[in-house]
């Protein structure tokens, strides 16, 4: 995947002391064969890779010090620029707010349009209606009722009638009589792009005037999506992207090639099939996660709901004075595990989505880690470099594991203090807010 040939290509670059114009050339091809793989556009790929060229010439990243830290936040950068920069938000201005989906069958409209309404009605006090306008088969309709009902979203549906744009005309009136100030419009899709499903949401669309048309996209298919993002914005001209479908490591490749062609913000992303497993799309972030470093304050914003202040806080006076630990890793993996779904967050963990990438992810995911630790003294939780061979070896034998497992945990731990660390420094800022700080 991506994040793999990223990491190949920055070995050449952190393998060496010193960098020559050589070893520049050599990575910024190997990035950019990294973004044709996972199936960004050419053009853009040698684009991308030229602007971080000049860049990296500008800043005379060869007589730099850490040369190849210097590489990969430039990369990092170009890369969140090429994603939109900053996070977009979403228009709730309308009185009711109407946001209407539109998308290829199977991308995800219904299941994120319930993702929404939840989204909405628990994060932004909102009193969202949902409304059934995929009249095409009867089976849609239960689908999103179901989901309504999940939820405790209220479905706008009208039996027998075959007509979208009378229902959703219909759906407005309803939700300004009864006080619902978003109206989330479900319509149906195609396999492909065809003229009659463009047709029918082109008139759903003029009938209603919503605030908010987003385009959902399965994010698994690639070059496929851009295409097909291109033909519903000339008629949509749509407001804002919907990324579905990002579990794990899923490549980043559609994110970052519909933005720069169809110049429109991805707003969500849809990871994974439960209510709760959307996230607001933030640029740098994703840079963060395409490049391998793993989405650690999605993650640490979606534990915040479930950590306390006090532990928080605790974590970050160890992390500022060096001292996490295993103990402190265990609790976290204790957290992550009460958060729910561990296919939707195993792959925000650094270097885990690789690490578990051969591995049935269940919600066992983290059985063999935590044997690990629970297999590790107090003394060597706290301070791992006390790991020796011969220790590695008890540890292995202790929790079931191989010397291989136990190595692998220790170089995911110590990749994963090191990010802490540089997070603390200047661009976490964030982090530490949302920890308490
Ligand atoms: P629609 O035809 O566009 O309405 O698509 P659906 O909402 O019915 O979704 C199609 C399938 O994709 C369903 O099986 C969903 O459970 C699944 N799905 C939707 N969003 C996600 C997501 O973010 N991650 C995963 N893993 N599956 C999703
Ligand atoms: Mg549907």
């Amino acid at each position: 995947n991506l994040s793999d040939k990223l990491d190949k290509a920055f070995h050449v670059l952190k393998g060496h002391g010193k960098i020559t114009d050589v070893n520049v050339a050599d990575t910024l091809k190997e990035v950019r064969r990294a973004l044709l793989d996972a199936d960004v556009n050419f053009k853009i790929a040698k684009d991308f890779t030229t602007r971080v060229r000049d860049k990296a010439i500008g800043q005379n990243v060869l007589t730099t010090l850490q040369p190849g830290q210097l590489m990969v936040k430039l990369v990092k950068d170009e890369l969140t620029e090429l994603m939109g920069g900053d996070a977009a938000g979403i228009n709730l201005s309308g009185n009711p707010t109407v946001i209407l989906m539109s998308g290829l069958q199977g991308s995800g409209k219904t299941t994120f349009s319930g993702k929404l309404a939840n989204y909405l009605k628990t994060k932004k006090n909102k009193k969202p209606l949902l409304v059934a306008c995929d009249i095409y088969r009867p089976a849609a309709i239960n689908q999103l009722q179901v989901v309504g009902g999940q939820i405790g979203v209220e479905v706008y549906t009208e039996e027998g009638n075959r007509n979208p744009v009378e229902i959703a005309q219909n759906a407005v009136k309803h939700a300004k009589a009864n006080g619902f100030n978003v109206v989330i419009v479900d319509t149906a899709g195609r396999l492909a792009v065809d003229e009659e499903m463009m047709t029918e949401i082109a008139n759903v669309h003029k009938a209603i005037e919503p605030q908010e048309t987003l385009f959902v996209v399965d994010s698994m298919t690639g070059q496929d999506a851009v295409n097909t993002a291109k033909a519903f914005n000339d008629r949509l001209n749509f407001d804002g992207v919907i990324l579905t479908k990002l579990d794990g490591d899923t490549r980043g490749g559609a994110a970052i090639t519909i933005k720069s062609v169809v110049n429109k913000p991805i707003k969500f992303i849809g990871t994974g099939e439960k209510m709760e497993a959307i996230d607001v799309f933030y640029p740098v972030r994703m840079a963060e996660r395409i490049l391998g470093m793993g989405d650690v304050v999605s993650l640490v914003e979606r534990a915040q709901e479930q950590y306390d202040e006090e532990e928080a806080r605790r974590l970050q006076k160890k992390i500022a004075k060096n001292e996490f630990g295993f103990d402190d890793f265990l609790s976290q993996i204790q957290q992550v595990k009460k958060m729910g779904n561990m296919k939707d967050l195993v792959g925000m963990i650094p270097g885990a989505g690789k690490a578990l990438k051969d591995v049935e992810i269940e919600d066992d995911a983290f059985k063999h880690i935590e044997a690990i630790i629970h297999s590790m003294t107090p003394g060597e939780r706290s301070k791992p470099a006390v790991l020796d061979a011969k220790r590695k070896m008890r540890v292995a034998k202790g929790s079931g594991t191989s010397i291989q497992q136990v190595n692998q945990l220790l170089k995911q731990f110590d990749q994963m203090s090191k990010m802490m660390k540089m997070m603390q420094g200047g661009g976490g800022k964030n982090l530490m807010r949302m920890m308490g700080g």
